[in-house]
Formats: structure tokens, sequence, C-alpha cells
């Protein structure tokens, strides 16, 4: 392995400077440089006739030099180089502006291949500045398919090309074959050396679809394989074993009547949780499904078996939230329910915490605090997560560790499609909620444009009139990031607003305030002392205000479909009759379409698939939300069947060889090593 880890500033050729260009697309050693695949590829593998080729056309000729290249100065700064060459079916002339030296580099009677566009019909077709080179060039970027890299400032395509090839040449045969010889034949896939040679310069287009093919696979099998041992190292965690109790007290101190779908979650749970193996189950519900209570019933059921429980909220106004609403639930059968929240003072932070340690408090509320170092826990039988991808997967297991293997649920309110749920999840059981509880309204959705601002305005009027609030969401603005034309700030909006409006309270909530001013602006919001609250989005998990009735989303062709769902959320949540207003200019065509689709349905899973195939899964995850590594070649969305193989394969694998001790899965075991390394932050 020792010169795939060479660093690649000592590569032919690159040297410091280039180096740390390199560096900056990630590129670090040879390995890195091999694995830099191109971003797509010229098809320059067919010489067309000149004859054949239009005006317009960007085509590969091969040709003979005609004449001598003549060096002409056309005026002050300005040299050209011109020549005619010929092939048997027609002529075309070439120039090279400002490029003096191709006059001694091209010579009369020579054959060459030029790759450029050819302008005008005829005997009067020309080139300008074309790629030219020798019929047997050593790194040809004619006569075949050309491979097309992601570059930055100061690199340029055939550095990259050369540099590539290089390291091919010089590591081809230690790369290692990843793959166990076993899967690599039942899967038919290309092995290692092929697969990296053809990803770069392919033979033929089939050798490219096979390399393609072969990395796709290796990329997602590696990560099924990884995310598998993750499952089998909590699947082996014995748990505590709960006794059945009699829910009827539960369920019939609730104000309504369970789902069908809370019921099946809490039974999935409830079977977990008597199993003796520890329980790792994610519920997975639509915004207002009703996933609270689910974790109320367990968290019940943990109670009754003298289990204390933490639920673990992303932000500081959900746990305020959570806390209310499970004190309410809970409290009335004399459940302790205490919060915990980095925004508490020093004192209240100890007397809660050493209330924990002694279990007085037997369910805990709280923000990422709940796994500080000096929490100490009592009997810790159930953790739960309000997640809503935001916390990874090690930071879930830090709070786990603070009991002793305790039973574990995860909610989430991003519905994703069951495909992809299965290998994000990868260590978790699923269980879906995919029934909104009765009698709910649905939210009347439009799409409009500027130009119907004063109606918008007289909407809000005649809501406010009513008694109800307002949300409107800006989208959020980078810091530094000049604000694009036509984009709203929260503070501008908000201003704009309140001087429309000003008898009515308009307020402002955005992303550089501090937590504590946040927490108090939207606290006010909550009971009712604010008309218009004027956001980014800050409101967008869970914060339930029933009286919120209208929910407008300025610039909404800015937000991902998901996230528009999930502002949408926000209201519908009491009685009223609730809206939801998108505003947009924009003329795009795809952001129509989605804008669309949000005023046809409601159905969360619908508009996630919908999303997912409108836009492809690198915009919809956004930022790498999802926890998951990066992608080299594979694409999520349209290698779902590669996908659904890559994981059966590993399954297969892993339950032959668990710990991939076997002689034959050093490699695989090194490169899934490897991938943990590389993703610690959110893989752990
Ligand atoms: P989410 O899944 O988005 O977290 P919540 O748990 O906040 O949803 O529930 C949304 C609202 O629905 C809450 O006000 C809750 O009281 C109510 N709710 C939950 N389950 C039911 C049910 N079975 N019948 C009626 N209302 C319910
Ligand atoms: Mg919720």
């Amino acid at each position: 392995m020792a010169y795939l880890d060479t660093d690649v500033r000592y590569c032919k050729g690159i040297g410091e400077k280039k180096a740390q260009l390199l560096n900056k697309l990630g590129v670090f050693t040879v390995h890195d440089l091999v694995s830099f695949f191109p971003r797509k590829y010229e098809d320059r593998s067919q010489f067309k006739p000149i004859a054949l080729t239009c005006d317009g056309e960007t085509a590969c000729i091969r040709a003979i030099v005609a004449d001598s290249p003549r060096l002409m100065r056309i005026r002050r700064g300005m040299e050209l180089v011109k020549f005619r060459v010929v092939d048997e079916s027609g002529a075309v002339d070439i120039t090279y502006f400002n490029q003096p030296y191709v006059k001694d580099n091209i010579h009369k009677g020579q054959c060459l291949n030029f790759y450029g566009k050819i302008i005008g019909v005829g005997a009067k077709r020309t080139m300008a500045n074309p790629v030219y080179e020798t019929e047997n060039a050593a790194c040809g970027v004619t006569g075949r398919i050309v491979p097309v890299y992601r570059l930055t400032t100061g690199l340029s395509q055939k550095l990259m090309m050369s540099a590539v090839r290089q390291a091919l040449d010089a590591c081809g045969d230690e790369l290692p074959e990843v793959l166990p010889e076993s899967v690599r034949v039942k899967y038919q896939l290309a092995q290692t050396g092929y697969a990296y040679e053809n990803i770069h310069f392919p033979v033929d287009f089939e050798g490219l679809e096979l390399a393609r093919r072969r990395l796709i696979f290796e990329e997602l099998f590696l990560l099924a394989c990884a995310l598998g041992k993750v499952k089998g190292a909590h699947r082996r965690d014995d748990g505590i074993k709960l006794k059945p109790c009699d829910f009827t007290e539960f369920w019939s101190a609730l104000p309504f009547k369970p789902t069908g779908a809370q019921m099946r979650a809490v039974s999935d749970a409830i079977r977990d949780m008597q199993s003796g193996t520890a329980m790792n189950r994610l519920v997975q519900g639509d915004v207002g499904s009703g996933k609270t209570l689910v974790a109320a019933a367990l968290i019940w059921y943990a109670w009754k078996n003298g289990l204390n429980s933490a639920f673990m909220a992303p932000t500081e106004i959900l746990a305020q939230q959570h806390y209310e609403n499970l004190c309410n639930m809970l409290g009335g059968f004399g459940i302790n329910v205490g919060l915990l929240t980095g925004a508490m003072t020093a004192n209240q932070k100890r007397e809660i915490k050493s209330a924990l340690k002694d279990g007085t408090i037997d369910l805990i509320i709280g923000t990422h605090a709940l796994f500080s170092d000096d929490v100490e826990y009592n009997k810790l039988g159930l953790v739960v997560t309000d997640e809503q991808h935001r916390f990874g997967v090690n930071q879930r297991s830090s709070l786990i560790s603070k009991g002793d293997k305790p039973h574990v649920l995860v909610m989430s309110a991003t519905p994703i499609p069951r495909t992809l749920a299965l290998i994000i999840y990868g260590d978790l059981d699923i269980s879906v909620i995919d029934e909104l509880p009765p009698g709910r309204q649905k939210v009347d959705t439009f799409a409009v444009n500027e130009g119907y601002r004063v109606r918008l305005n007289g909407f809000i009027r005649k809501l406010v009139s009513e008694g109800r609030q307002v949300f409107v969401v800006c989208p959020m603005i980078e810091e530094n990031e000049e604000l694009p034309e036509g984009i709203k700030s929260a503070q501008e909006h908000a201003a704009q607003l309140q001087s429309y409006f000003p008898d009515l309270k308009v307020a402002c909530v955005h992303g550089k305030q501090k937590a504590k001013e946040k927490n108090a602006v939207m606290a006010d919001f909550v009971a009712g002392n604010i008309d218009i609250l004027v956001s980014t989005t800050v409101i967008e998990v869970g914060v339930d205000v029933p009286n919120a009735a209208l929910m407008i989303i300025e610039n909404a062709d800015r937000f991902g479909l998901s996230q528009l769902h999930q502002l949408r959320g926000r209201v519908g949540r009491g009685k009223h009759k609730s809206y939801c207003v998108l505003v947009s200019d924009t003329d795009n065509e795809v952001s129509e379409a989605r804008l669309k689709i949000m005023t046809q349905t409601n159905d969360g899973f619908k508009i996630s698939e919908e999303d997912l195939r409108l836009r492809g899964p690198g915009d919809f995850f956004g930022s790498r939300q999802h926890g998951l590594p990066a992608m080299h070649v594979a694409d999520l969305c349209t290698d779902m069947n590669v996908l659904q193989t890559a994981q059966s394969a590993a399954q297969e694998l892993l339950a032959s060889d668990p710990e991939l001790v076997k002689p034959e899965h050093e490699y695989l075991k090194n490169a899934v090593e490897r991938l943990f390394e590389l993703n610690a932050d959110t893989m752990n």
C-alpha cells in the first residue's frame, strides 16, 4: 500500500504549488488522486471526415497539415498562427491566437488530431484554438473518450489527466481488491484495476459502464458493510427485560384514542423491550402524526418497570415544548418530569443533576446537555431522541452509554423513501406511522407570485382580526453571503410588515440572535402576544402553536420540498382552518413543478419521493444532513437497485464473518475501517 499513501506533492510534475490546489479538491494522496473520478466525459472517440462536420459542431478530426504555419501580427499584442489542414474529404483553416510557439511545433506534412469547434461550411470551414496532438500522443486527448474533472483555479484538465495517468501507471497493480472474490464473481463485477483504469480512461463506453457499475457497487457495499457492522454491534447487546403490563390505565387517561399506526409503533417497541435484547428502533412519521404519544407510552411503560427515561430534543424551544406536553400527559400518573438545557443557570442545572443522580426525576427532557460528562443517571432504561437528522449516530451513543444498555427510540419527522431509510438507518429497526390523527384538517396550500402581495396582506389582516397568528418564513442567508436580488431577509421583511401593519405586533427570529433572545421571542409567540412572527427556518422543528393558522413562505423556491412540508406542518395543529402560501417569482420549470406538488398533496412521503425524483438525492439531502458519507460515484437515487443488491450481499457476507476477520476479507476490513475514520463525526 506504500505508494498509494504517498503525498501527491511527490508525484512527477506536481510539486508543492499544484499539490496545494489538489488538496483544495480533497486530494492528498495518490489513492485520493486515483479515486478522484471524472465529473463527466467528452466523446472524442470518433474521427469525423471533415466534409461531414456541421457548422457549430464540436468535432474530432484527423488531418494532414497542408501548408507551413504562418505567424501574423494583426495588431499590437495580437498574434495569429494560421494554416490549413486537409483529409480525404475536405479542408479546414486552423488559427491559434496568441500562441506563437505553435508555429514551431507544427510542420507541413504532419498528420495530427484536432478537437474543437467547427465554424462555417464547405471550403470555408475554420477551427479556432483547437486541442491538437500527434497521432500517438502519450496522454491522448483525441480519438478517445476523454475524462472531464472538477477543477479549481490554477489546475487544468490536461494536468489532472496526466497526473491521474501517471498515478495509475505507478500504482495500478497496487490497488487493493476490496471486494471478496466470491462477491465479485457472484455479481459479475469488473476487477479493481480495470475499474480504476476505465473510470478515468475508458476503452469504450462499455468499459466505462463496467467500471462504473463495479465502483458504485463497491461504494454501496462498503457503506452497507459499515452500517451492518454498527447494527450488529448494537444487536448483540443484551437489554433490560421489561415485564408485561396492562396499558389500559395509560390509554384511558388520554384525551383521545390512539390511531392504529400509533398502536402498532407502541406494540413493536413493547415487543423489543420485552425481548431481552436492547431496543434500537426508529419511529418515522409525518409532522403531526403523533410521535410524542408513542414516546410517552413507552416512558410510562419503563416507569411502571421502575426505570427512568431520558428524552433528547434538538433545540431548546423543542425541549421546552416537549417538557410541557409530557408533564401534561404523564404528570397525572405521578411521574416526576425534569428539564435540563444549556440555557439554564448553573444553580438550576446542579439541582436537576443531583435529582437525576439520586433518581428523584423519572423522566428528564433536554438538549445536548443531557449527555454532558457530568450528568449521571439512575436506572436509565429508555433513551428517546427526537432528532430529525440532527444528531449523529455517535451523539446518540454517548447518551446511550450513560445507562446500562438502555432501550433506544429514535423519532424522525423527515419522511424519506423506504429504500433510503433502510440504508440510512441501517442500524435501526423501523416503525412507520402512516396515519394522521382523525379530524386533522388539510392545510390549504397556494403557490403565488409577487403580484399577489396586496391580497396576501389583506388575508393576513383578515386572519389576525379573527384572532389567529401568522408565521412568515424567509430563506436563511449564510453569513457574509450577499443578499441575492429579490431575496427577502427576515429582518427587513419584518420591518416592512411592521410598517404595513402599524397596529399589529410583528416580531422577528433570525440566525444572528442569541439563543436566549430567540427563545424569548418564540415564547412570546406561543403565548399569543405576537401576531406575525417573521423568521428564518429556526421554527422548522416541531414547535406547536395551535393558534397559528397561516404559514407564509417567502422565496419558497429556495427551500427543499421536505423542508417546505415541515414548515407547513407548523400550522393546522389546532382547530382552526389553516393555510400555507408559497410566495415565489421563479420562472424555473422544475421549481414551479416542485411548488405545485406542495399545493396538490399533504402526504410527506409522496412529497419526498417526488422531490427525490425531481432533484436527485444530492440536493434532496442538502449538506450531508443524512449523516452518510459523501458518495463518489453512486447516486443514492438512480442507483437504488444496485443499493439493494449491495445491501443483501453485505448482509450475506456479514452473516458468515461479522467481524471481517477471515484473511480473504482483509482489504475489505481495512476499507470499512477507513470509511469509519473518514466519517468519524457521523458514523461512529
Ligand atoms: P409529531 O409526530 O409531529 O411529533 P405530535 O406528537 O406533536 O406530532 O402530535 C401532534 C398533535 O396531535 C398534538 O397536538 C397531539 O396532542 C395530537 N395527537 C396525537 N395523537 C393523537 C390522536 N391519536 N388523536 C388526536 N390527536 C392526537
Ligand atoms: Mg414532534
